[in-house]
């Protein structure tokens, strides 16, 4: 069995490059094993470009939003489905000082096109701990990951491209022209395993979530309040995430839990509910720059997703792509080769 690229890893970061790849006319075989911690499956999805302690944009912000936008649409026909929910997002002002630095964001060319400060009759403001009011980042959204990932595992599946298996490093053989994994033979062998990873760079951290029941709650906006919240189906609520740099695997803990409910009764007075909860491995970066680029003639990682895997992902792809085929130079702050 022949392929362009062999996808190691099927995370946001493994399914994105599978699909860019199949839009350049490339084939692919994609291996996962599905592993506990897995950063995908406990994501929010949420895609906001603005860094909302500083009210600044993301880095890159423009393109980023630009590459995602189109990308995540075409996918979603492609498959025929509904995963991309465009929904702005609410910041909440707890203090007055929030309040001026929203207003000298809004005067700065670089910020402004993705903020604004308007009555949001979506928002059922009453529950709400908003003394200062509140102001809108209008270009956010979320992604139902585990939606687009499971309709895209399908459809690999039904192709003949998916081996759901785990691949240790003695499985890998390179040959002239290519490598090899069990039969299945490619030019590039893309490594997308996340924190599962032993890239150099890398420092991985856990965030949990809850789902939580809130009747009678009604928002037509995410909210960032003392927590995140984000509407995902009638009357039931995405919270988070936390951040924990030791203890990475231990999956959900009663002490996140606890953080995340006492942050979401400082943002919202109504009864609440817990449904679920989950917990992952966030596959961060030492400079919060994703990790892209060659590891040896014929191996290549992407990887260093972070916070913002939804964001970044299409930008990455297509960048590390055109490198790829193109020879086209990679961008020395997403070069993997910074941490050699
Ligand atoms: C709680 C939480 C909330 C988050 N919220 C958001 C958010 O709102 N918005 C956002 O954009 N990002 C968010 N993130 C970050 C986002 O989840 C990551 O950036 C992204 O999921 C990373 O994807 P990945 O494909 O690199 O890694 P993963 O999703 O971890 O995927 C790696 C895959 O590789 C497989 N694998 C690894 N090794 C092997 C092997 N040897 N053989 C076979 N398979 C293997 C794993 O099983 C897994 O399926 C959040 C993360 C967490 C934990």
């Amino acid at each position: 069995m022949q392929y362009d690229v062999l996808i190691l890893g099927h995370g946001i970061a493994g399914a994105v490059f599978a699909e860019t790849c199949r839009m350049r006319g490339l084939s692919v075989h994609v291996f996962d094993q599905k592993r506990e911690g897995n950063a995908s499956m406990a994501a929010a999805g949420l895609v906001n470009p603005v860094v909302l302690r500083r009210d600044v944009p993301v880095w890159r912000a423009t393109e980023l939003m630009t590459a995602m936008r189109t990308f995540y649409a075409d996918w979603e026909r492609h498959l025929g489905i509904s995963c991309w929910h465009p929904t702005p997002l609410v910041k909440l002002f707890p203090t007055a000082n929030d309040v001026r630095q929203w207003k000298r964001a809004m005067a700065d060319p670089a910020t402004a096109p993705f903020i604004t400060c308007q009555p949001e009759p979506e928002v059922d403001a009453s529950p709400l701990r908003a003394p200062h009011g509140y102001g809108t980042v209008t270009h956010a959204g979320w992604l139902d990951i585990p939606l687009l990932l499971e309709a895209h595992r399908s459809s690999l599946a039904l192709e003949g491209r998916l081996a759901e298996r785990e691949v240790r490093p003695t499985d890998i053989r390179t040959e002239p022209g290519g490598i090899r994994v069990g039969e299945v033979h490619g030019r590039w062998l893309v490594e997308c395993t996340g924190s599962f990873s032993t890239a150099q760079g890398l420092l991985p951290v856990k965030g949990e979530t809850l789902t939580v029941r809130i009747p009678g709650l009604r928002l037509g906006r995410m909210i960032h309040g003392k927590a995140g919240l984000q509407p995902v189906a009638d009357g039931l609520f995405r919270v988070g995430a936390t951040f924990k740099w030791t203890d990475l695997w231990e999956g959900p803990t009663q002490e996140a839990r606890t953080a995340l409910l006492e942050q979401l009764w400082a943002t919202v007075d109504a009864p609440v509910e817990v449904v679920a909860q989950h917990a992952g491995v966030r596959p961060a970066v030492r400079d919060r720059r994703p990790l892209l680029g060659k590891t040896g003639p014929h191996t290549v990682l992407f990887n260093g997703m972070g916070t913002r895997g939804v964001m970044l992902a299409p930008w990455c792809a297509a960048h590390l792509l055109e490198h790829l085929m193109d020879g086209k130079p990679l961008d020395p702050e997403v070069d993997r080769s910074r941490f050699d």
